[in-house]
């Protein structure tokens, strides 16, 4: 089941987007999908409350009579918090929703335009028993960091790399602090052509190979290298 905004109603004299759109495209869910939409979790966060408020004020009375004020703002929260990522716009998915975080995930789940599903792929062997987990957010950021990120859905992050009471967690997050500065280096190289590259003014590709293996060696180090050589 999926909510994808692009596939609503372009009519923005009428219904304010993306408030709009989600709530329409809720509407437009059978009973038993809105049943499933509704026993999603359900994120706390004040900030977002307010901008959802502000929202439903903004569309009216006149908007969805049908779905009381207090169904239009959990209709949207749980869009808040479980929305993914759909190409240039966003989906709910509930089997994926389920999936638990982890900040060294055996998962990847995304939208994957080649076969039009939103798949999960394991990036490593995993044991039979062992729980499948994601990354929500981004990875290479510092322990307080994701902490903020995941507050949205209000989750607790427990895993290895967020406890900072063992040498894993405290080197953990040193290293998630350089990967985070050598992917802000290398960004500005990513969409330029190979062979521009010689040319750009001040390139070395030897100290860029020199940092690709540093970060490597990060990554391996860290648990998390399969995840980003993945290519769904
Ligand atoms: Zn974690």
């Amino acid at each position: 089941m999926t909510v994808p905004l692009e596939s609503l109603p372009n009519r923005p004299d009428l219904i304010p987007s993306p408030a709009a759109g989600i709530l329409h495209g809720f509407l437009s869910l059978d009973f038993e999908q809105q049943a499933t939409y509704l026993s999603l979790h359900i994120g706390d966060n004040t900030a977002r409350d307010m901008d959802t408020i502000k929202a439903l004020v903004e569309l009216g009375d006149s908007v969805f009579p049908d779905l009381a004020p207090e169904v239009k703002i959990g209709v949207l929260r749980i869009f808040d918090t479980n929305a993914f990522a759909q190409g240039n716009t966003s989906g709910i998915f509930p089997k994926a929703s389920k999936i638990n975080h982890s900040c060294l995930p055996n998962a990847h789940c995304c939208w994957n335009d080649r076969v039009g599903l939103f798949t999960v792929s394991a990036v490593r062997n995993i044991a039979a028993g062992e729980e499948i987990e994601i990354c929500y957010k981004a990875m290479c950021r510092t322990r307080e960091e994701r902490a903020e990120d995941l507050s949205v859905q209000n989750f607790i992050c427990g895993c290895k790399a967020c406890d900072a009471t063992t040498t894993f967690g405290r080197k953990s997050d040193e290293r998630r602090k350089q990967l985070a500065e050598i992917e802000q280096a290398l960004s500005m190289y990513l969409n330029v052509p190979a062979q521009i590259l010689d040319v750009v003014p001040g390139f070395d590709k030897r100290e860029l190979l020199r940092v690709l293996n540093v970060m490597e060696e990060l990554l391996k180090a860290e648990g998390i290298n399969d995840i980003y050589r993945f290519d769904p």
